[in-house]
């Protein structure tokens, strides 16, 4: 693998790793605030991008490269309401879904076809990151100062 691509890479171990942080924190937030079902969907969130960055290390071993990880940022810890963490959420993966693209992009301008391969899992699974991030925000907009059906849709969230 040459160096351009295995710094891109190790810099989205950064990325799926920030993500993790990011979703912690807000697992963290809904749980202080009483909303158990959405920390639990957030904690699961977190679990996922742990799974992305290992994924993502474990190509970069088997390709022959070093791992090399950078600092992560502090990520926020308070937001206005659900509504706002999940529109965060939202903006966030379409963040990491360009990251993804230009990473396909790179691969096809080096000619790298089995990191192209590997990331479009990726590209799949970003799809649907933004879509289950979007599907909340429409429905969190629905139910909008309606504090019963607030209750009751914290509890099908958490049993994702
Ligand atoms: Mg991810």
């Amino acid at each position: 693998m040459n160096k351009k691509m295995l710094t891109a890479l190790n810099e989205q171990v950064n990325e799926e790793l920030a993500s993790a942080y990011i979703y912690l924190s807000m697992s963290a937030y809904f749980s202080a605030e009483g909303w158990k079902g959405m920390s639990t969907w957030m904690y699961k969130q977190f679990e996922e991008e742990l799974a992305h960055a290992g994924k993502f290390s474990s190509y970069i071993v088997d390709r022959g490269g070093r791992i090399e990880l950078g600092a992560l940022d502090k990520p926020a810890h308070k937001w206005d309401s659900p509504l706002d963490v999940y529109k965060a959420a939202y903006k966030h993966e379409c963040h990491i879904s360009k990251c993804v693209h230009d990473l396909v992009k790179l691969a096809r301008a080096e000619g790298d076809i089995a990191t192209e391969n590997m990331l479009a899992w990726f590209v799949s699974e970003q799809v649907e990151e933004e879509a289950a991030a979007m599907e909340v925000v429409t429905n969190l907009e629905k139910i909008a100062g309606k504090s019963t059906a607030l209750f009751m849709y914290d509890q099908v969230l958490g049993n994702r």
